[in-house]
């Protein structure tokens, strides 16, 4: 059947998303899961009573957590997992989310000391729960949530670790977080601190001057000022993976690392993530379950909240009196954002306006960020992520090729470009190094003189030297892949 041939008016309801559904006011005074309790929420146009609507969250956990810690042959009849001979480190960011994340993982899957288990009552997976919570307050000038974050933890009988985003510039750091765990000899291993001249096209790395006496601090707020407004955001959200990965290395016997990252925050991620070109390497990005990126020892990052939304979270949160703040500010840190001519939004990250979007999207279609993240599901990582070269600064497989692509493609000019005379290329560029997205985040946003980057070198994090050095030396498997391509299958031999 065609288009044309649907009666009058039906082919345009088709196309028409249906909006929200109504709840009618006879069936909101009594929860539609158990129909014997009285309502208190409505979650996905379903009224609950709070009891169902706990379950109802568990569920959605229990979904994203337990198949990354069961044996891939286990049965469904296999419910809970086995005690994994590890510890647990929770990612706290203050937002419903992680909180719900702690609360929920502390009730039954981390033992805790003086915890004597019920009768029929499983042995917890982790014997022991960290939690981590890296402080931005230094850069975005809102209150630190550190010390609210510290009694929710010991609430939860998870020891607290608390890293600041500038602690991405502290050789000391490894050794800080080791020594809280009382563990002693750990080598700091991030590497030779780099300095990165950004008004040049390709990125030239140099040693970090040993005379140099910036602080962490003075080091952040430094690449912070020299970055566009706009790729300050996604540098922020670098820093805040790369020190998850380095707390969770430093602390002894760490096998599982849990984001309370929620749907509402991972639709976000695939629309931002598509928007600022990080395709590529989006499906590893996404994925539930991943082991964190050349870690020494196998740590597995869950995405446990995968199947909660925000909302779900923070009615959680708020039956449960734990007190969440979702705000990041994100936006607006290192100072220099100019206001346009009419005094609107001084910044306009595309991770904001998403933010934005999908905040509006979720009131008026619910189903909507649903349906962006089955599509992000869906999404393969074409090769071998734990064998493929990384990008320096995210960590990330990095994509061939993002600086011929990026030189055919791009809309922004490259600084130098044009200018008639060729630059000589650099002895050490950071650029052929980076993924498509990153080469972009160091980018002006225009050609035009005001919006170039100073001369000045500033500082990177700690593990792009550690990660460039990496690079530069090919490993055994890299070379036999290189030389396999020039090696004549038997097969072929005889044609
Ligand atoms: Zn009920
Ligand atoms: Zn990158």
């Amino acid at each position: 059947m065609s288009c044309a041939d649907q009666p009058d008016g039906q082919g345009d309801e088709a196309v028409v998303m249906p909006r929200r559904k109504r709840v009618f006011a006879r069936e909101k005074g009594v929860c539609q899961r158990c129909r014997a309790s009285k309502c208190l929420y409505i979650v996905r146009s379903v009224t609950m009573c709070r009891a169902c609507f706990e379950t109802a969250v568990r569920a959605s956990v229990v979904k994203a957590l337990h198949p990354p810690l069961l044996p891939a042959d286990a049965r469904s009849a296999q419910p809970f997992p086995r005690p994994s001979g590890g510890d647990v480190l929770v990612a706290l960011s203050a937002g419903a989310g992680s909180s719900a994340l702690a609360d929920l993982v502390s009730e039954r899957y981390i033992g805790r000391e003086g915890r004597e288990l019920a009768r029929g009552q499983r042995e917890p997976v982790w014997a022991r729960g960290w939690a981590v919570h890296v402080d931005f307050s230094g850069v975005t000038g809102l209150e630190s949530r550190a010390p609210l974050l510290d009694k929710l933890a010991e609430e939860r009988g998870l020891r607290f670790v608390c890293v600041r985003a500038e602690d991405a510039f502290d050789p000391l750091l490894r050794r800080r977080v080791a020594a809280l765990a009382g563990v002693g000899g750990v080598d700091g291993a991030e590497g030779e601190g780099v300095v990165v001249r950004l008004d040049e096209p390709d990125l030239p790395l140099l040693e970090a001057p040993s005379s140099s006496t910036a602080t962490p601090l003075e080091s952040l707020q430094a690449l912070l000022a020299s970055l566009p407004p706009p790729s300050r955001p996604a540098l922020l959200s670098h820093i805040l993976d790369g020190l998850l990965g380095v707390v969770a290395q430093a602390l002894p016997n760490i096998t599982h690392l849990l984001i309370g990252e929620t749907s509402t925050r991972e639709a976000q991620r695939v629309i931002a993530g598509t928007a600022t070109g990080r395709g590529w390497a989006l499906p590893v990005e996404l994925a539930a379950a991943a082991p964190l990126p050349r870690a020494g020892r196998t740590i597995m990052r869950i995405k446990a909240m995968k199947n909660v939304s925000l909302k779900e979270a923070a009615i959680w949160c708020h039956g449960r009196g734990v007190q969440t703040y979702n705000e990041r500010r994100w936006d607006g840190t290192g100072g220099g954002a100019r206001r346009d001519a009419r005094g609107k939004g001084a910044t306009a990250s595309i991770e904001a306006l998403t933010e934005r979007f999908i905040a509006g999207l979720n009131v008026s279609h619910p189903s909507t960020v649903t349906t962006i993240n089955k599509t992000g599901d869906k999404l393969c990582f074409v090769g071998d992520a734990n064998s493929a070269p990384l990008c320096p600064v995210c960590q990330l497989p990095v994509d061939a090729s993002a600086t011929d692509w990026k030189a055919r493609s791009a809309l922004t000019s490259l600084p130098g470009k044009g200018d008639g005379v060729a630059a000589a290329p650099s002895p050490d560029p950071l650029a052929p190094l980076l993924c498509y997205a990153c080469l972009t985040m160091f980018t002006p946003l225009t050609a035009a003189q005001k919006d170039r980057p100073t001369a000045e070198p500033v500082p990177l994090p700690l593990w792009v030297g550690a990660r460039v050095q990496e690079r530069r030396h090919v490993t055994p498997q890299e070379l036999r892949d290189e030389v396999a391509q020039f090696l004549i299958d038997d097969d072929e031999e005889g044609v």
